[in-house]
Formats: C-alpha cells, structure tokens, sequence
C-alpha cells in the first residue's frame, strides 16, 4: 500500500451543507502544506445527499476516498473505519460540520513536526451550548479521576493529528465501543494541545442528543473503569458498619427498656433505601454484564458496505 504523508479522516453523518466547502478548504490547507495527502470520508449511515456530495467530489479528485459504513454506527466506529484505511504518515481527525476550520490543521501539523504523536485541538472560544461546556467538564474530571492520569484540557475534543505509530496502535485495539480521545491518553503516547478556533455549527443539528451524550459518558465510564463496581462493595461495606452502629444501639435500647414502638416511618425509609440502594448496584454489574456480553458476542465495530 502506498504511503502517503497526511491522511485526514472525518465521519459523516448528514452533513450534505458543508462537505463541498469543507474539502474546498481542506484541499487548500493540505496544499498548501506541501505534501502529499489523501482525503477518507467516512459514510455514517447519512440519510441525506452525503453521499451523492461524497461521490461527486470523489470522481473530481482522485486523493479523496469515500467508505460508506451499511448504517450509522456512531462518530467513534466511523473513525475507526477511517484509521483501518488510512495511508498516512500523520492522521488528522476532523468533524464534518466546519465547527474545527481546516486551516487551522496548518498549525497542529506544525505542532506535529516537533515530535508529538498526538496534537489536539483545544477550542478556542468553543461555540457549544453552555450545558454542553459543563458537560464536559465533568467528563474531564471523571475521566481524569478514572483513568488516574492527567487528561489535559480539552484532550476529548476530536480535532487532532496523530502518528502512525498510534494509528497501528488503535488498528490493533478490539473493543467494540470505545472512546477514541480517552484511548489516546490511556495508551500514553506523547501529546501536546493547540488552541485553535472553534466555529459555530452553522447547518444542521448536533448529532447528540442529551440522552446520547449522557448513554456515552456512562459507557465511556464503565469501559475505562471498574470504580463503579468497586463503589459496590465500599457503599456495601459501609452500609454494614452503619448497620452494625444502628443494631447495637437498638439492642442497648432494649436491654434497658426503652424501646419505642412506633418505627414504622424509619424501617419504611430503611426498607426503601436499601432497596434503591441494591437496585442501582445490580444496574451497575448489569451494565459490565452488558459489555462483557457485547464482547464475546465479538460482532463487528463497524460494517462497510462500499468503498470508492
Ligand atoms: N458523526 C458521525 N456519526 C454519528 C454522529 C456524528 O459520523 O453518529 C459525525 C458528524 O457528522 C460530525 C462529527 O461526527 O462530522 C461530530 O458530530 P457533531 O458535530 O454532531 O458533534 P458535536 O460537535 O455537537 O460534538
Ligand atoms: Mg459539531
């Protein structure tokens, strides 16, 4: 397979607005880089004119590729799908919907070329919901606390360029579901952030939902930790000693005669609070459970359908 020296993923999914002005600007940027490079656009499963785009740029240019995956599988699979394909000596990883401006890869690149294996996009003014800033900041600080290493700022941003050396790295991980930034750092490959300008989306919608953001922090929780899990036997510990307190307590209470009968509001609250309590922890091995069946079921993270 022939190398080349840069090869810019970016997954699509109902992006028809901005995938002509988006390589119009990124063919200029590569160009003027000076080197060779090839275009992979990831089909997610678009069910707008994505793809007819796709195909019309692809028959002008022949460094752009087009993978059109069977369905939408997600950002993450859709990467993947890319990295599995891509050439290059340097990657760069790029959103379709111009929200990171192509020009700025220039200064990621430059970053690059002083011996990072990963340079990130640190957003710059980011033009998100204010919800979503905080959103992640919370990430931030969870994954940093789970995975026990320093995630600089903005690390889970998905603009970056990263090496060959990482890209083989990823090509060889399995998992079915997993968080590409967040892998970068766990598998600790050197790294440095870039500010760079971050654009408002100015066609279409964010492709996440509320609900698929909070879905994919619990899965990126669960698939970088086993804290929930352990926090299981803590709370359990814990509760054994309240229980141990509160039982010899009673039974002094007791043995001297004064016990009082009413109780029933504090053995409901007890009751129901155990049971919450036992509820949210088989959810918890439920959802390792969950993974753990998804893995062995060993289905494919992504399926291609065509490639042009
Ligand atoms: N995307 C994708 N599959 C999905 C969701 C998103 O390929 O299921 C792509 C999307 O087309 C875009 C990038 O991932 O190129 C980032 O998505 P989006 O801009 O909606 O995310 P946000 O900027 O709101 O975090
Ligand atoms: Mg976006």
């Amino acid at each position: 397979m022939q190398q080349v020296a840069i090869s810019v993923v970016v997954p699509v999914f109902n992006e028809e607005e901005t995938l002509e002005e988006l390589y119009r600007r990124l063919r200029a940027t590569l160009q003027s880089l000076g080197k060779d490079y090839e275009i992979i656009f990831v089909d997610d499963g678009s069910n707008d004119a994505s793809l007819k785009v796709m195909k019309r740029i692809r028959a002008a240019d022949t460094a752009v590729r087009v993978v059109k995956l069977t369905r939408n599988f997600g950002q993450h699979p859709a990467i993947v799908a890319g990295l599995h394909r891509a050439r290059g000596e340097a990657v760069v990883l790029i959103d379709a919907d111009l929200q990171n401006p192509p020009e700025e890869i220039s200064r990621l690149y430059e970053k690059y070329l002083e011996g990072y294996d990963v340079v990130y996009g640190i957003r710059e003014g980011r033009s998100d919901a204010s919800w979503r800033l905080w959103g992640s900041k919370l990430v931030m600080r969870l994954s940093k606390w789970l995975l026990g290493l320093p995630v600089p700022e903005d690390m889970i941003s998905g603009f970056r360029i990263i090496s060959r050396k990482v890209v083989n790295t990823l090509n060889t991980i399995h998992e079915q579901q997993y968080d590409t930034s967040l892998m970068m750092v766990y598998l600790g490959f050197s790294h440095a952030g870039v500010q760079v300008k971050h654009d408002v989306r100015r066609y279409g919608q964010s492709k996440y939902s509320t609900f698929k953001l909070i879905y994919l922090t619990l899965d990126m929780l669960v698939g970088f930790s086993d804290f929930p899990l352990r926090a299981a036997s803590y709370t359990g510990a814990a509760m054994a000693v309240i229980a141990i307190a509160v039982g010899s307590y009673m039974a002094v209470r007791r043995l001297l005669g004064i016990i009082d009968v009413p109780g029933y509001a504090s053995i409901f609250v007890g009751i129901t609070f155990l049971a919450g309590i036992q509820l949210l922890f088989l959810g918890v091995i439920g959802e390792y459970i969950s993974r753990i069946y998804r893995e062995m079921k060993g289905r494919p993270y992504y399926v291609v359908d065509e490639e042009f």
